[in-house]
């Protein structure tokens, strides 16, 4: 891979620096290489006590609990099945067992969406209409959301940390996606996209689907409804906030899950001599790329930066 197509831009690169604290042995950076160190890094962390410890949001001074590797696997400058490798040479799957399943998440969601692509494009389709027929009212509340300007303990704290650093713990995209949706009752597609727009790994399977199911669209009829104790419990007391809702019903807006469609087919690859490969922010391991015909000579790499139908409208 070229220097150019092994990292991203110059802008991502510096929030991703900032966006990931960590103990001074490394040099983040959104390379390939910055991915490998930190997954070696997490390694040793990655068995029992990832699976006792992950469900703590510390605050952005103290991700140590949690890998914060999301970016580069995203991007694909890591793959999944490296980092279930690295982990299970150092640990049984026994006692790394948490951890694995949590990329196998990753994993899932990828190949539900992939089977059934309408779910993404109705989504797609939804973002702007549902933004226009926001009524004065609720465009203020969308407003105070996106800002961290709502008065609600945690939750505006992380809308801050989201758009400054790109990145938030699972548990709090949990409490925030289910207080966007159900204290501030706005709809779940402008939540959707505005973590879209700031998380660094923002991915269209993960956001899209994660989002579904706090909005009980995803497991029909079950939601997820944040409460101030559990906030108060796993952020170590650093928040509780007041005037949570006390219910979630499940949202009911959009069709009926599709049944699983055919497995998209790969292209075969061109036979002719002289080949340029054209990567893009969904897979920038030119490396995992079946072996090429003997005949075929790679002659450029390009990156292309943005695709915009792969981001929110
Ligand atoms: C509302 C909401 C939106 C989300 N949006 C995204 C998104 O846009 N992109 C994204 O990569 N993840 C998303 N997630 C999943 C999860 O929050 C992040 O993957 C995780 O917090 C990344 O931090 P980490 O690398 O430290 O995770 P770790 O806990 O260290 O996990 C290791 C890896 O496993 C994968 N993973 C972990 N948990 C999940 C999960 N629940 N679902 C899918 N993959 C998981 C990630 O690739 C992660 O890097 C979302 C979750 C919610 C609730």
């Amino acid at each position: 891979m070229t220097a150019e197509a092994a990292g991203c831009s110059h802008r991502a690169s510096r929030r991703l620096s900032a966006a990931l604290p960590h103990d001074g042995a490394m040099t983040p950076d959104a390379t390939r290489d910055a991915g490998l160190a930190r997954l070696a890094d997490f390694v040793p962390r990655a068995g029992r006590a990832y699976a006792a410890e992950r469900n703590t949001d510390r605050g952005p001074q103290d991700r140590s609990n949690v890998s914060t590797l999301s970016p580069w696997v995203r991007h694909r400058l890591v793959t999944e099945r490296e980092v279930v490798e690295a982990v299970l040479q150092r640990h049984s799957l026994d006692a790394a067992g948490k951890f694995v399943q949590e990329v196998y998440w990753r994993t899932y969601w990828k190949g539900w969406l992939e089977l059934r692509p309408s779910v993404w494009a109705r989504y797609a389709a939804s973002v702007a209409p549902t933004f226009d027929a926001l009524s004065v009212a609720d465009r203020a509340t969308y407003n105070a959301a996106i800002t961290g300007t709502t008065g609600i303990e945690g939750f505006d704290d992380w809308a801050r940390e989201l758009v400054e650093l790109g990145y938030l713990h699972n548990h709090a995209r949990m409490w925030f996606a289910s207080i966007w949706i159900f204290t501030l009752r706005l709809p779940w597609q402008l939540g959707a996209d505005f973590f879209l727009r700031h998380l660094l790994d923002g991915d269209p399977a993960s956001n899209t689907l994660s989002w579904r199911w706090v909005a009980g669209l995803q497991t029909v009829g079950k939601t997820y409804l944040a409460t101030a104790d559990n906030i108060a419990r796993y952020t170590d007391g650093r928040f509780r906030p007041r005037g949570l809702a006390t219910v979630a019903h499940a949202v009911d807006d959009d069709a009926a899950v599709p049944p699983a469609g055919p497995a998209p087919v790969p292209e075969p690859l061109p036979r002719a001599t002289r080949v340029a490969l054209l990567l893009h922010e969904d897979d920038l391991h030119a490396e995992s790329l079946p072996t090429l015909p003997p005949e075929v000579t790679v002659v450029g790499v390009a990156l292309m930066r943005a695709i915009s139908w792969a981001r929110s409208p």
